[in-house]
């Protein structure tokens, strides 16, 4: 047992928090994990309306060479089980399983785009090296999850230092590909139809390398059996059984950086040795008093702050939740339970930019219909994310019904606005009922006949209940400059800050962000607070 003495505080049982206390509360440190919500888990959560299952987060986990590593390391045994996925335009619909699968997708981009082949080819090549590197960097059980392999010289010369040798290679790829998607593909074709269909599946401006790379996390996506929220809820019991803290409903509203304590909104206080931060960074800088601290370190934390208030979160969504008294084989003809659908091959073009960039200039300005007719247009041009827990785990929906999950981006300003403007609920039901008519007359004929639950979430809801600016599901955007360490190499280094005894981890710890580094940070943090006292 090491640093028992120590007094713990992690604040946000997401992801990230619930490695790090998992971690640090094995080696018998004194965790408190303090979370706002009523449960942990963050925004990889799971919960049940009417017998139906959903997922509110992430819809299926890439194991990345991360996930099952660090499930054997801590002895949680979960259930994983297979989530391909599909992809699909207009009519067509492949299901995506292995490599051959994309060239598949390549022919039926092909076939929407015939003028485009070359090009097209050209893409595919570009793919083909990205997913190979992708290959090197996830398909590797990750080494920091691989306990005490340093007598294993098996291990060390056969598998890890020829693995690493590649890894760097595959890094350099990453690092070398990091220009925003659009323009890269804007390279490649004038086709802006073409440009559309592939970037309107990922975040505005996402590194090249990250976004080509989905279709390797396509690949290795896996659904923790009950949901994939099932996945924190472990992770929270074995920090019970190893002896942590959780406290609940509990929100950190200050932190006193000079006197050690964090305030919760109760004005209780808790005093730290170490304060693990695993929220929002934005709120840290907000909330944490350093008047009393030395001058040269309050120097260095205005220096960060700037760099961090002159950025913001980034792409968020809107989810519409339905539950349907239709089978599970009704959804399984169409699809895998994992779907990347888009009814129009015409592509969002500038529906989603310099439209959109006009409306929320001249919003006030701008009368309810002409939202509407912009939202006409965004919703039949858009590309749906549609995840079906039951076709993954049946047991997640009641028998003959299905529950299904449909998610498009959204812009978080434009709906921040409709709010100020007041017809929030109005809105929303809006987006329902063209998402609900766009998927009828296309993918799921008759849906709209067998709905028996809808509701919805958007980007406020998302910022309101993780917490999380400007409603941002995988931290920063790409679209300005990133304020933490963006270089995977380096990654170890991004759970510091300027405060004294506070480390950073999750989503806004390093960028791009997600899974992977919320499960990373948390882990080198708590290696940081074990190392430095061993
Ligand atoms: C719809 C959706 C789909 C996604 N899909 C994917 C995907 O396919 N692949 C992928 O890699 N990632 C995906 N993500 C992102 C991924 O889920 C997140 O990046 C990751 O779970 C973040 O974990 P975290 O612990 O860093 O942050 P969070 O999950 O945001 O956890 C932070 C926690 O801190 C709590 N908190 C905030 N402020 C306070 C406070 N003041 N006091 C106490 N507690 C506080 C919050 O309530 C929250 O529980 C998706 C996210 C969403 C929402």
């Amino acid at each position: 047992m090491k640093g028992t003495h120590q007094k713990l505080v992690i604040v946000g049982a997401g992801l990230a928090g619930l490695t790090a206390a998992a971690y640090l509360s094995r080696e018998g440190y004194a965790v408190q994990l303090i979370e706002k919500n009523q449960k942990c888990g963050g925004m990889l959560n799971s919960f049940t309306r009417d017998g139906y299952l959903f997922d509110a987060g992430a819809r299926s986990i890439e194991n990345s060479g991360i996930i099952r590593p660090m499930l054997k390391d801590l002895g949680i045994d979960l259930p994983l089980l297979n989530s391909p996925v599909s992809i699909g335009v207009g009519s067509e619909v492949l299901s995506i399983t292995d490599e051959q699968d994309i060239s598949r997708y390549m022919d039926l981009l092909k076939d929407l785009y015939p003028e485009d082949r070359t090009e097209i080819d050209s893409l595919y090549r570009v793919i083909r090296k990205i997913v190979k590197s992708m290959h090197t960097i996830y398909g590797f059980d990750n080494p920091v999850f691989t306990k005490d392999f340093t007598h294993d010289y098996p291990y060390l010369f056969k598998q890890l230092l020829p693995w690493f040798g590649k890894f760097i290679l595959a890094v350099m790829h990453m690092n070398r590909m990091d220009e925003p998607i659009e323009g890269f593909l804007r390279k490649i074709t004038n086709n802006e139809s073409l440009v559309s269909i592939i970037d309107q599946h990922f975040f505005k401006s996402t590194p090249t390398f990250f976004a080509l790379g989905y279709f390797y996390v396509y690949l290795d996506y896996i659904y923790p059996e009950g949901g994939t929220g099932m996945l924190t809820a472990s992770l929270a019991d074995l920090i019970r059984e190893q002896g942590g803290e959780i406290l609940t409903d509990t929100t950190i509203t200050s932190v006193d950086a000079a006197q050690k304590t964090v305030t919760d909104s109760e004005q209780r206080v808790y005093s730290y040795d170490q304060l693990v931060w695993a929220a929002d960074l934005k709120r840290l800088y907000a909330i944490t008093d350093t008047a009393k601290l030395d001058q040269r370190i309050i120097e260095q934390i205005e220096h960060h702050r700037s760099a961090i208030e002159a950025s913001r979160g980034g792409d968020s969504i809107f989810s519409l939740y339905l539950g349907v008294d239709l089978p599970n084989e009704y959804f399984f003809e169409r699809s895998n339970g994992h779907l990347f659908y888009t009814p129009s091959s015409e592509g969002l073009r500038t529906t989603h930019t310099s439209e959109l960039d006009e409306l929320l200039e001249n919003f006030e300005s701008t009368s309810k219909e002409q939202v509407l007719q912009w939202l006409d247009r965004y919703c039949e041009l858009n590309t749906y994310e549609i995840s079906i827990p039951s076709l993954r785990d049946p047991h997640l929906s009641p028998d003959g019904k299905t529950g299904v999950i449909i998610s498009l981006l959204f812009e978080y300003e434009l709906i921040r606005k409709i709010e100020e403007a007041r017809w929030y609920d109005e809105f929303k039901t809006e987006v329902e009922d063209r998402i609900i008519k766009i998927l009828s007359d296309s993918l799921y004929e008759g849906l709209d006949d067998h709905i028996q639950l809808r509701f919805s979430s958007t980007p406020l809801s998302i910022e309101r209940h993780f917490g999380s600016s400007e409603g941002g599901i995988t931290g920063w955007t790409y679209e300005r400059a990133v304020p933490v360490i963006s270089d995977l190499k380096k990654i170890p280094r991004s759970v510091k800050t300027p405060f004294p005894d506070i480390l950073q981890i999750g989503q806004w710890a390093y960028s791009p962000a997600g899974i992977p580094t919320a499960i990373l940070t948390g882990w080198y943090a708590a290696d940081a607070i074990i190392g430095d006292k061993q």
